[in-house]
């Protein structure tokens, strides 16, 4: 809600209290609401706008459909994978494949989705040609619009999903391993507040079992905080 419709509740609201009142006319108050976003003032829908029409990057060009994001605000997870793939960019939407359905699977077991209480995102926007890593440069030119999602968003967690979203996320010079990052939690710089965990994306796990334990131990690791959080 914008502070100026608050204004306006809460104008109508006092008018009501009047009516139902002795019908004596109070003098009014002077409210200073807020917008209901944080950090850049604009609204999930305003930055989602500004990505479908962006051309910042190389990406822009070769794209079907960016792909903003998908979810609910204020979600107890932001999940962040790396960049759209072929599935994502023929239908606007994040993991929609394969390995978005696994993922749709990893966190309902830990009674997360994202229908209620997740939103899941990349760090770039547009699909990469030939699913290939997208470049640091292109990720930095796309990163405010990840920022300002995060700060409308306000998640209580992030999770980042494999190795090059995190790197990426994490502004690693030299890359390394999601076995070396797993089992802790880092501060997103433009979220110091927010505990970032990193695991390894679902489709190392189509293509590795092996990967599935450590996955589900992350993933409980993440259960275990969000407790933690959600309980103060
Ligand atoms: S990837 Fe990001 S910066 Fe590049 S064109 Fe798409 S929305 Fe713009």
């Amino acid at each position: 809600m914008t502070s100026e419709q608050k204004t306006a509740l809460a104008g109508f609201l006092d008018t009501a209290g009047d009516y139902l009142g002795d019908g004596y006319r109070r003098p009014r108050e002077n409210y200073a609401f807020t917008d209901d976003t944080v950090g850049t003032g604009d609204t999930l829908e305003e930055v989602a706008a500004e990505i479908c029409a962006c051309r910042s990057c190389p990406l822009g060009a070769g794209r079907t459909n960016a792909v903003p994001g998908e979810g609910v605000k204020n979600p107890l997870v932001l999940v962040i994978g790396e960049g759209p793939g072929q599935d994502e960019d023929q239908t606007g939407r994040p993991f929609v494949g394969r390995a978005g359905q696994l993922l749709d699977k990893m966190l309902s077991a830990i009674g997360l989705n994202r229908q209620e209480n997740c939103f899941i995102a990349n760090v770039v926007k547009c699909r990469p040609p030939e699913n290939r890593d997208p470049a640091p440069a292109e990720a930095e030119a796309c990163r405010p619009f990840l920022n300002r999602q995060i700060a409308c968003l306000r998640p209580r967690m992030i999770l980042c999903v494999g190795k090059v979203a995190s790197n990426l996320l994490l502004g690693n010079t030299e890359w390394v391993t999601i076995g070396s990052l797993r089992g802790r939690f880092f501060e997103y710089p433009a979220a110091p507040a927010v505990p970032l965990l990193a695991t390894y994306h679902p489709s190392a796990l189509l293509r590795n079992e092996d990967l599935k334990r450590p996955a589900w131990e992350d993933l409980k690791l993440l259960r275990s905080k969000l407790e933690e959080l959600t309980s103060t």
